[in-house]
């Protein structure tokens, strides 16, 4: 029988999560739905020095908002009971278990304590620059080292019993070449010799990132790591603890690289804040300095949107089709069509999908966000009347910050028009036209779209006049411009008097 799958994503909490850590939330969720798994929250807080308030409750918010529910994972109140069985599922809280497992790793001649202080290391280092090369800590060098591979153990005993600061690493081995498997990637091997014999345990009394994470996965019963690619070149280590442990090995797989706009480079948080995109899901005020970062949610991305590009940056589902919702992703979703090569990021694709599920959005939910900025420039619109509203501009949008500018001339009328338009339409006879026209709708007592649209048409063409010689100027007249959606509808929306008083207006300015 195969093991279920158990996956995991295990951020840390160093700060606002970046759109590529939704990205590997999103795919390890994709992958466990569609294998009928678990999802897993674990939050790595090992590193104290790293660790920024607030960052913990903003990745489970941004993940909420994407719809990216975590099955087993912390709970949102520290220290209670966690939702799940393997749990508690925050490092700082399972501290208590690992040093047995380092303990272990040095018993069976695995890993060693090392005694060398930051600045011994850093003098290594630098000796080596000098003569071009560069200094490894592992079997190479070890023995002239301050460790327990070098002192005898009594020297070793002393020092502990003395309370002298110690690491303990892992013991890479000389000569060997490590088989590894990655999902996206396939076969890679690896020659010992290049690797350097990593801090397991550190000295404030906390594991690494590399023996906590080992242990988690393991005790969580994690089947697959998904995972970003910078931790490729740890995927060596973590293949040496599980053997040194004895344990199972997970599947792994590395996840592509997102890039810069102009696919060179990884994207960051300064390429989103020079090309005006975020690179947050969710608006971040730095709680030291205050500076606030830029969120898709609050630049007025629909979650559907964010998910949808998200999906397509590494992968894609092999057919022409481009909009996918968390469901339907569900069900297409496979990791073998994972792209090696990096992702290049495209904000004009984002908004792209913006402007699709804006199409999909309740206009009754879209005119409860719009209601307020309409109320800052008038008071007391009906709901109802901004949602008809909304239905006839939002092909033309992208986001709801988009609705006033495309649609003032619904709630206010003109105050100037555009001055391009007026030369363009605005001829001898225009005034008469309009005058005309102005008779016309007086003249209409059932005032509907189709009345309107029949009762103008049907003047213009038993007048043999052009169709734009009198549409372009009505519409400047009631727009200020000559754009906005059909003429007729608007005529409807601000009803009669408005539209005479629009078009009296007109001909007297021009
Ligand atoms: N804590 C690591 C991170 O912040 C997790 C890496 C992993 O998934 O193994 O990305």
């Amino acid at each position: 029988m195969t093991k279920p799958v158990r996956v995991r994503f295990a951020p840390s909490p160093t700060g606002p999560l970046h759109i590529g850590g939704v990205r590997t939330a999103l795919y390890n969720y994709l992958f466990a739905k569609k294998h009928n798994g678990t999802f897993i929250l674990r939050i790595e807080d090992t590193d104290q020095i790293r660790y920024v308030e607030g960052s913990e409750a903003y990745i489970v918010e941004a993940l909420n908002w994407c719809g990216i529910h975590f099955d087993e994972g912390i709970t949102p109140i520290k220290n209670t009971e966690a939702k799940g069985n393997y749990g508690p599922y925050r490092q700082s809280e399972r501290k208590h278990l690992y040093r047995a497992y380092a303990d272990e790793l040095i018993e069976k001649g695995h890993a060693y304590y090392a005694f060398d202080s930051a600045e011994t290391l850093d003098a290594h280092r630098k000796d080596h620059e000098s003569k071009g090369k560069t200094f490894i800590y592992n079997w190479h060098n070890r023995e002239k080292l301050n460790n327990s591979i070098s002192l005898s153990k009594d020297e070793v005993d002393a020092k502990i019993e003395a309370g002298d600061d110690y690491v303990i690493r892992f013991k890479s081995p000389q000569d060997e070449t490590l088989h590894l498997k990655d999902m996206i990637r396939g076969d890679i091997e690896i020659d010992t010799n290049i690797l350097d014999d990593k801090v397991l345990f550190k000295s404030d009394g906390m594991p690494t990132y590399h023996l906590a994470n080992i242990v988690d996965d393991h005790l969580m019963q994690i089947s697959h790591v998904i995972r970003g690619e910078e931790w490729l070149p740890s995927l060596a280590l973590h293949y040496q603890l599980y053997d040194a442990f004895g344990w199972d090995v997970p599947q792994f797989a590395h996840l592509p690289l997102i890039l810069k706009p102009t696919g060179k480079g990884k994207l960051s948080k300064r390429d989103g804040d020079k090309m005006g995109f975020p690179v947050f899901p969710l608006q971040w005020k730095d709680p030291q300095t205050e500076a606030i970062s830029m969120g898709y949610k609050e630049e007025g991305y629909f979650p559907e949107a964010v998910i949808n590009f998200l999906a397509f940056l590494g992968w894609n589902p092999g057919t022409e089709q481009e909009i996918f919702d968390l469901e339907t992703l569900t069900n297409v979703f496979e990791i073998d069509r994972i792209h090696k090569a990096g992702a290049r990021f495209d904000p004009d694709k984002t908004k792209w999908f913006n402007h699709h599920y804006m199409q999909e959005q309740n206009d009754t939910n879209l005119a409860t966000s719009f209601q307020p900025i309409v109320n800052e420039h008038v008071q007391n619109i009906d709901i109802n009347y901004i949602e008809m509203v909304i239905s006839l501009i939002k092909e033309r949008a992208t986001f709801v910050g988009d609705f006033w500018e495309l649609s003032a001339f619904f709630f206010v009328a003109p105050t100037t028009y555009d001055e391009k338009a007026l030369k363009k339409s605005v001829k001898e006879d225009t005034a008469e036209l309009l005058n005309a026209v102005k008779a016309e709708v007086n003249g209409l007592e059932d005032y509907s779209v189709d009345h309107l649209k029949t009762a103008i048409k049907g003047w213009i063409t038993s007048k043999e006049i052009g169709f734009g010689k009198v549409m372009m100027p009505l519409r400047l007249a009631l727009v200020g411009d000559l754009k906005g959606p059909d003429v007729f509808d608007i005529m409807f929306m601000i009803g009669k008097k408005e539209t005479i008083q629009r078009i009296e207006t007109f001909i007297e300015t021009i």
